[in-house]
């Protein structure tokens, strides 16, 4: 066997996207530009004389429904699908234009952010992708709610995520478990969509908490059951906490190399984490990430965008 690196990758051509924003309901035109290696993930608002927002975790700012970024006092507001399918598809450089204040929430997944990648392809750099390899435990607990990052095991440089959610009837406990580095991202966590419970309608619309929120964007919820099925998955709920939970993370700036396990945790608890763990140094390091390819080429498996397609 031989290791093969991992190398940053950026989109081969731009990729337009229209909508709405969830919380603002303001439409919005977006535009994923192609980046130099090094640059990560940036924000540009076109509206506001191209200020530039970087996606990490020093400007995140409240977090509430969904993650925000704040520069100064610019806003980029709902970032956590964008992200989760950048990270989730291997993308590392990208200029992320946009010309209003929150991302479109399009169907409330990341599916439409991946066929778009899968569509333009996506182009090798010649830069070493770095990853966060944790190093040491970090644990966040918030009376029943909890993150933690954990080292991998020996041998292995893999991304897992354990995810335990407890919400009130009909969607009840859901749990999942799996790792970004065999490939699930595309088909197991992108196609889930984000979700809101009908009796909760009223209030987030009285907050203006919600005002681009439709059918088509949000599984809704009501004690009766889900009222626009059907569901993508069975388990669709916890699906979608998990590609938030790899959105959020990618605030720490880099795919992480560890194991996060969380339970009943949101956007404040996942934030927090990547807080704790940028303010704590000794907890992780900078490390390259390998694959180990065959020596023959007949036996090598395909590669889709950044993810090694896992052994069928
Ligand atoms: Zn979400």
């Amino acid at each position: 066997m031989a290791l093969e690196a991992h190398y940053e990758r950026t989109i081969r051509s731009e990729i337009e996207f229209s909508g709405v924003g969830l919380h603002s309901g303001a439409p919005v035109k977006m535009r994923l530009v192609p980046a130099p290696a090094g640059s990560g993930i940036v924000f540009r608002r076109t509206d506001l004389d191209n200020f530039e927002i970087p996606a990490n975790g020093r400007n995140v700012a409240k977090v509430s429904y969904a993650t925000s970024l704040m520069r100064g006092s610019v806003l980029i507001s709902t970032t956590e699908h964008l992200l989760s399918a950048l990270i989730g598809f291997g993308v590392d450089n990208v200029i992320v234009e946009v010309d209003n204040l929150e991302v479109p929430i399009l169907d409330g997944s990341a599916l439409p952010y991946v066929a778009a990648f899968q569509e333009v392809g996506l182009k090798q750099q010649r830069r070493k992708r770095e990853y966060l390899k944790i190093l040491k435990e970090i644990e966040v607990r918030d009376g029943t709610k909890f993150i933690g990052v954990y080292p991998n095991l020996e041998g292995s440089s893999g991304y897992g995520i354990q995810y335990a959610i407890d919400f009130p009837a009909p969607i009840g406990v859901e749990t999942f478990r799996g790792d970004l580095a065999t490939g699930d991202y595309v088909e197991w966590i992108a196609p889930a969509r984000t979700f809101g419970f009908k009796e909760d309608e009223a209030m987030l619309r009285n907050m203006g908490l919600i005002r681009g929120a439709s059918d088509a964007c949000a599984i809704i919820v009501s004690k009766e059951g889900v009222q626009n099925g059907p569901l993508r998955f069975e388990d669709e709920f916890v699906r979608h906490k998990v590609l938030d939970l790899i959105g959020d993370l990618a605030l720490a700036g880099r795919r992480i190399q560890g194991r996060v396990v969380a339970e009943r945790a949101g956007h404040a608890m996942h934030t927090a984490l990547v807080q704790r763990l940028m303010r704590d140094r000794s907890a992780w390091e900078l490390a390259h990430g390998y694959d180990e390819v065959p020596d023959t080429v007949e036996n090598s498996e395909p590669v889709l965008g950044g993810l090694q397609v896992a052994n069928a």
